[in-house]
């Protein structure tokens, strides 16, 4: 199953790629993750991207599609992947038909009052994990143990701008797809379980 994960920064497709990584035993493939490692391990593509991403802009779509081109072509890949963050734009959403079939898109709506919530309150680990501050009992991961921290791009008026960016190139992407007939609309506001819930009677 090819699936995407589509929707605002902090609508929670993260938190959700990783369950339904297990369920279905297919890779979780985050654009976004994969500049925090280039840039974490301070490689060529790490230092160009951290850029853009600082800003709350879009890295440029020719180097986000040589990240996705690559990793799809692992065999992990075969049995299908979880895009996560990735087509952020309709030309990267034409590249992606080229390179694979997409077999269904679930868009994660959410206003902007409860993303600003959610991404202020984050607090990241580099394993992976993601936790709101509200359910945190101290600085380290319930996962692993390794201190947590905020993700640069987590400041309110970098929040803001990531916004204005999704609302402007992503969004389109949405009816990309609703025109093909794969979109699948969530209401992601739901807490966790319940919108983990909701997909999986989908997917079955
Ligand atoms: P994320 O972790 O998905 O919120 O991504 C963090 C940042 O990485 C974004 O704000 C962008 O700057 C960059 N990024 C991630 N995925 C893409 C993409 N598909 N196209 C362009 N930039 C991306």
């Amino acid at each position: 199953m090819n699936l995407i994960l589509l929707g605002a920064p902090g609508a929670g497709k993260g938190s959700q790629a990783a369950r339904l990584k297990e369920r279905y035993g297919i890779p979780h493939i985050s654009t976004g993750d994969a500049f925090r490692s280039n840039i974490a391990k301070g490689t060529e593509i790490g230092l160009y991207a951290k850029s853009f991403i600082d800003k709350g802009l879009l890295v440029p779509d020719e180097v986000v599609l040589k990240i996705v081109a690559a990793r799809l072509s692992e065999p992990d890949c075969e049995k299908g992947f979880i895009l996560d963050g990735f087509p952020r734009t309709v030309a990267q959403a034409e590249a992606l038909d080229k390179m694979t079939k997409v077999d269904c898109v679930i868009n994660f709506s959410v206003d902007r009052e409860t993303v600003m919530r959610r991404l202020t309150g984050r607090r990241s680990c580099s394993c992976g994990g993601t936790f709101h501050i509200s359910k945190l009992t101290s600085d380290v991961c319930p996962i692993c143990g390794k201190k947590l921290y905020i993700r640069d791009d987590d400041k309110p008026e970098v929040i803001s701008e990531r916004l204005n960016v999704y609302e402007k190139t992503t969004a389109p992407v949405a009816e990309y797809y609703k025109a093909k007939g794969l979109l699948f609309e969530v209401d992601a506001s739901k807490e966790l379980d319940e919108v983990y819930d909701e997909i999986v009677k989908r997917l079955g």
